[in-house]
């Protein structure tokens, strides 16, 4: 994967640096990037720029790492009232996609893993363009589809029934464990970095019942298992209580939106570390006075209610320690929009420096990236988003940011009030 750094090592300097491992502000820093766009120094000023490097001078800012969002939508347009991927060419969708990673990665999430779109391999395509460097947006990791049972919260419903589609848009839909194999295997051979489990029904999904299962515990596992063997993991997307058990025990890296847990599968997500990667801001969203106005009565009626609940749970799992990812479910509401979420964890219970920790070390554990991103340290990328305050005092700094950096290359910088394209 190339990173389009340009070669030049860059000096940045911090007027203060969030420390988010210490959960502390440093004063007066110099970040040292290599021709790589990887830190190798953090060093104290005046310790002064290196010979032949370029500045980057951010002394009056407040500098944190690159933002990451572990549950986005890039690809297509997922919020569609209609039925989702029928009315767009792929090409379309991908080149939707090109305006959603540039207004993700200007909102300062620098990385993003990527939870699938109906139609196979597109997110794929997005990611390729973004790592070659012909498009901007976040280092994106990519489920390629979605894993789920025929009508299930991932599949294409709606159509009448002597409808057939292409495969490319029931890629991932599976009948039993020999095809949750099969499948699995192709998305990762295909190019997809992970995988995505549809383990119960869906808010959007026109039908869906969010708290029912949709795979089996053994289903779940074989994706966990096939994917294990290509060196990566298995998100599961599991409203209900009974689907996030089956996950937790089958193996799955994280649990996704949770809205009807238990205290049973919250206290299985504390016990096992499992990853819980919880959505509230698109609720708030949808339900609030800009949501939309043209979603079905029974669709409006589950998110009331699976909003109600999560709102719960996540004050519950605050309490038992469950570690929570930063995941938004970017497409349900505008993308961009990404970093409001951080003021619905504070609500929920959290303090300023563990909500930004929930989108930068323990993502960054969750996608196994901590050698590449998550903290401004020796060895990672510098990726980074300046604000003008102090975060730890103020969460909502961050939907304002003023730079955003990545390899040390600058993707946003409101600084000269230059309007640029
Ligand atoms: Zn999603």
């Amino acid at each position: 994967m190339t990173e389009h750094a340009d070669g030049r090592p860059i000096a940045i300097r911090c007027g203060r640096l969030l420390d988010v491992e210490a959960g502390m502000l440093v004063d007066d820093r110099v970040l040292h990037v290599a021709g790589d766009g990887r830190i190798t120094a953090v060093a104290a000023a005046p310790d002064g720029t290196p010979d032949g490097a370029e500045e980057l001078d951010l002394s009056g800012l407040t500098v944190l790492p690159g933002l990451i969002d572990v549950h986005t939508h890039l690809v297509g347009d997922v919020q569609t009232a209609g039925v989702p991927s029928t009315t767009t060419s792929a090409a379309e969708e991908v080149l939707i996609g090109v305006r959603h990673a540039r207004e993700t990665i200007r909102a300062g999430f620098t990385t993003v893993r990527d939870l699938g779109s109906f139609r196979a391999f597109t997110d794929c395509a997005l990611r390729d363009a973004i790592d070659r460097g012909d498009v901007v947006g976040p280092r994106m990791q990519c489920a390629g589809a979605f894993i789920t049972a025929p009508s299930g919260g991932g599949d294409v419903v709606g159509l009448a029934r002597d409808i057939v589609l292409p495969e490319e848009l029931r890629f991932g839909v599976v009948r039993s464990v020999d095809e949750v194999r099969e499948r699995v295997r192709r998305l990762l051979i295909g190019g997809a970095t992970m995988i995505k489990c549809i383990g119960t029904g869906a808010v959007l999904t026109r039908g869906g019942v969010p708290g029912a299962p949709e795979l089996s515990e053994a289903e779940i596992r074989a994706a966990v298992e096939e994917a294990a063997w290509y060196g990566t993991h298995v998100a599961v997307h599991a409203h209900g209580a009974e689907g996030a058990k089956r996950a937790i025990r089958a193996g799955a890296r994280s649990v996704e939106h949770g809205s009807y847990l238990d205290d049973e599968a919250i206290a299985m997500l504390a016990d096992t570390g499992t990853f819980f990667s919880v959505d509230l801001y698109d609720g708030e969203w949808a339900l609030g006075p800009d949501g939309p106005t043209d979603w079905p009565a029974d669709t409006m009626r589950k998110l009331r209610e699976s909003q109600t609940s999560a709102e719960a749970v996540v004050a519950t799992a605050i309490g038992r320690g469950v570690r929570i990812a930063f995941g938004t479910d970017s497409g349900v509401y505008p993308h961009g929009q990404n970093a409001r979420q951080f003021t619905s964890y504070v609500r929920a219970g959290m303090m300023s420096i563990a909500a930004i920790r929930t989108a930068t070390t323990t993502a960054a554990e969750l996608m196994g990236w901590s050698d590449r991103v998550g903290s401004l340290t020796p060895g990672r990328f510098a990726d980074l988003v300046a604000v003008a305050g102090d975060p730890l005092a103020d969460v909502t700094e961050l939907e304002r940011p003023v730079v955003v950096a990545k390899a040390g290359l600058i993707v946003r910088d409101e600084r000269g009030a230059a309007r640029t394209a």
